[in-house]
């Protein structure tokens, strides 16, 4: 089987065809940095992640872009709050939006670090890009799809009758979508705008349509486009960027070059906590750092997130994050105990369990991003390899195609900063010397120590000590 995916346009599965064979074009819509992520948001960046992943491991070569959004915008998807949250935050912790679009940022980068989502090829932020929106508007001016209006543009959606198609969204649907801008100056109250002003923005630009910024569809178009070229092969986001976002942003991309837009739309369903809705109003949610602060290990938050696939309603408990917690500590036990059973041996030829559990996990993978699947697989391995107690050849096999899977879902991979491993190391040599001279106090002392930083001790069979990391430590 190839990979085959959700495509939210077609409504349907179907198997996925990049314009270029061998070659990806990959867009993800990105985070708004006026406050920190939440966990919610980071379930479709890491959708991202695992998706680029899981194509690269398939032989892929992906070029993946992600954008910022760092101008304040009035968004269209709230529209009863109608404050723009940028200017909102900037006005809370008394700092310009500059600032504020600065401090987020880097603590977006931080989260990505902490639960090892890859860095994207490219971050392009909106600030960055606004001579690329102010051509794609004036593109859109000139082809007809948009006209101005008491000094903002706004589009002509009677001009694209595809408008509605992937949201399905039809008739009152499409006006509830630009219910924020209710200016009386539009033809049509489906008509969004592509450029706004207001003298009190913070932020503001020159254009050929006079002083003001962009809407904030238009920065996804101008972004995507100007990196990727006209026609890219996914575009995802999460399934609340579906309306107005997404159909706002084909009508732009494709109303500017008449091209198709965006080859394969995939949408993250959006995340339960504890059963209910979370949002910010609701003061419900977490972030990365409070689950870091409250003690849970980032990389079973990294487990927890990808136990349900991206488009099943996934709920988020605490108890579910230990459990998450559990699993990945038996995964890397294993994988320590199949470096011990292997001994060094090459990988033999993977006997049939093995090759029927890496299927499962490759099957699960290539059927529209199934991680719960691809996990049974992993769980397979681990208990059949268990079970059968294998040791050499087999016990290298398992661990390499342990580790192939770890390439996708990376949470068997044990963090290793290297000025630790150090101390470790030399705590680890100390003590066993301590030993070796029967000074016992000493050698329970060096154990206490290392329980602190977190290392578990294995005595090995073999003489040798190795140790892990259980994320307990205090330090
Ligand atoms: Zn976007």
């Amino acid at each position: 089987m190839s990979f085959h995916l959700y495509d939210s346009m077609r409504r349907e599965k179907v198997p996925f065809e990049p314009l270029i064979p061998g070659k990806v074009a990959m867009y993800n819509c990105g985070p708004t940095v006026y406050s920190a992520a939440h966990i919610g948001n980071f379930r479709s960046f890491l959708f991202a992640d695992v998706l680029r992943r899981w194509l690269e491991v398939s032989g892929y070569e992906v070029t993946q872009v992600m954008n910022i959004t760092d101008v304040g915008h009035l968004r269209d998807d709230d529209p009863e709050q109608g404050a723009d949250k940028m200017e909102e935050a900037a006005k809370k912790e008394q700092l310009d939006p500059w600032k504020i679009a600065e401090k987020y940022t880097a603590l977006f980068f931080e989260d990505l670090d902490t639960l090892r989502i890859q860095r994207a090829h490219q971050y392009p932020r909106a600030t960055d890009h606004i001579p690329q929106m102010i051509e794609q508007i004036q593109q859109l001016l000139d082809s007809g799809h948009a006209y101005e209006a008491s000094g903002a543009v706004y589009y002509d959606v009677s001009s694209f009758p595809a408008y509605g198609r992937l949201s399905g969204n039809t008739g009152d649907d499409l006006i509830a979508g630009a219910r924020v801008a209710v200016a009386e100056e539009k033809k049509d109250p489906r008509d969004f705008a592509l450029w706004k002003s207001d003298p009190h923005h913070l932020m503001q630009w020159d254009s050929p349509f006079g002083r003001g910024f962009p809407g904030w569809h238009i920065e996804c178009s101008a972004m995507s486009q100007s990196i990727l070229g006209e026609t890219l092969d996914l575009h995802t986001g999460g399934e609340d960027n579906v309306f107005p976002h997404h159909e706002c942003e084909i009508a732009q991309a494709e109303g500017a070059t008449g091209k198709p837009f965006v080859r394969h739309w995939m949408h993250a369903r959006h995340l339960m906590l504890d059963g209910g809705k979370m949002s910010k109003s609701l003061g419900n949610l977490y972030t990365i750092g409070q689950l870091a602060e409250m003690g849970h290990d980032p990389v079973a938050v990294r487990f927890a997130l990808l136990r349900v696939q991206y488009r099943q309603v996934l709920n988020f408990t605490l108890p579910g994050l230990e459990e998450a917690a559990t699993a990945v500590r038996r995964l890397r036990l294993f994988a320590t105990d199949m470096e011990e059973a292997a001994a060094g041996a090459e990988p033999g030829d993977p006997p049939a369990w093995l090759t029927a559990a890496v299927q499962r996990f490759d099957e699960s993978m290539d059927d529209d991003l199934n991680t719960s699947g691809a996990l049974d697989g992993v769980f397979t391995l681990m208990n059949e390899a268990n079970r059968r107690k294998v040791t050499g050849p087999d016990a290298a096999a398992a661990l390499a195609a342990l580790r192939r899977m770890d390439r996708v879902l990376d949470v068997v991979r044990e963090d290793a900063p290297e000025d630790l491993d150090a101390e470790v190391e030399d705590l680890v040599r100390r003590r066993t010397e301590a030993r070796a001279a029967k000074d016992w106090a000493t050698a329970d002392e060096i154990r206490d120590r290392l329980a602190e930083l977190g290392i578990e001790l294995l005595d090995g069979k073999d003489g040798k000590v190795r140790w892990r990391r259980t994320g307990a430590g205090a330090s």
